[in-house]
């Protein structure tokens, strides 16, 4: 017999929310959908835009009979939510997050966690540097991982979590949440950080040059533009809530950085491109399982 269809709510609606909202439609996963965020005017222009969801504005209201809770805010936001809705869960509800850091949300809602409710801590990788809620797409997550953190044998939840995930077309990983933070620190948090740098570095330089900087800018610093303008809060909200890894590999960056620095002070050419060469192969390697765009 095929599972019952879950009743899921889904708190926060920018890109992430609005996206698990469009694909749960999409592919059929669920028997209803309800959505709150805690911004009026993001539930006006849901409204606005059709999101298929039913919108509530009372927080409780949109979670009570969900067996499945998606919160989808700012990492620093998430204990808040938690804090607002617990009581109100049925018995038997999964809370799972969607934040881009692991072990500071599992430390924030743990402890307000019931017997009753499950929680699941999860991270779709997948995201474009758009908010709100007219940012979100049914196809967001299709073929990008979406991590579960866990031990799957200990916590049954995990698997409701993970099929659920997989229905929306994601391929699902379950790991410990002091790798994830490592992984994501080097593949996402340290590029956006370098990022927000050098457009940063380049706006300031943008008076001197008299425009230059953004009308000449080729494919190298436009890709950066664009990582740049992802959304502010989410991005603060990340880096100060997984600082000890970001912090760990800036400190590797760095001393890689001054490597660079020595070797074209002193035209040690070789050694430039010995990296360059190392660097190609790691992009043709993600080419070849297919996870770069052309
Ligand atoms: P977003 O587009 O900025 O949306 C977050 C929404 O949550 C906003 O509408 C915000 O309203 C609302 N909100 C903030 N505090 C709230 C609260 N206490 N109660 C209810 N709603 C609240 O952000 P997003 O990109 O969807 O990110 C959501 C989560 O997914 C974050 O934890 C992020 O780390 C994670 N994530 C993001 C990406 C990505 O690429 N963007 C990828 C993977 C995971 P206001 O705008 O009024 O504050």
């Amino acid at each position: 017999m095929a599972d019952k269809l879950p009743n899921v709510a889904v708190i926060g609606l920018g890109l992430i929310g609005s996206s698990i909202i469009c694909a749960t439609q999409y592919f059929g996963a669920a028997a209803t959908v309800t959505g709150f965020d805690a911004s009026k005017e993001v539930l006006l222009e849901a409204e606005k835009i059709g999101l298929p969801v039913n919108l509530v504005d009372d927080i409780r209201a949109a979670v009570r009979d969900a067996d499945i809770i998606f919160l989808a805010v700012p990492v620093g936001a998430m204990a808040g939510v938690v804090k607002k809705i617990i009581s109100n869960l049925k018995p038997g509800a999964i809370l799972t997050d969607t934040g881009s850091t692991k072990r500071s949300v599992i430390d924030d809602i743990n402890p307000l966690v019931l017997p009753h409710i499950s929680f699941v801590p999860g991270h779709p990788l997948a995201g474009t540097e758009f908010s709100g809620p007219s940012a979100g797409f049914p196809t967001l997550f299709k073929n990008h991982y979406w991590l579960l953190i866990g031990d799957e044998k200990a916590n049954s939840a995990i698997s409701v979590i993970k099929r659920f995930c997989e229905k929306l077309g994601s391929m699902v990983e379950v790991m410990d949440a002091n790798y994830h933070d490592k992984v994501l620190a080097i593949t996402s948090h340290l590029p956006h950080l370098i990022a927000f740098t050098i457009v940063g570095t380049a706006s300031d330089l943008e008076h001197d040059l008299k425009n230059d900087v953004i009308r000449f800018s080729a494919s190298g610093f436009r890709d950066f533009t664009r990582i740049a303008a992802s959304d502010p809060t989410m991005w603060r909200d990340v880096f100060l809530n997984n600082d000890e890894a970001v912090l760990e590999m800036l400190e590797r960056f760095t001393e890689d950085l001054a490597f660079l620095q020595k070797a074209i002070n002193q035209r040690e050419g070789d050694k430039l491109l010995n990296l360059f060469k190392r660097t190609g192969e790691i992009r043709r390697s993600i080419i070849d399982i297919g996870f770069a765009k052309e």
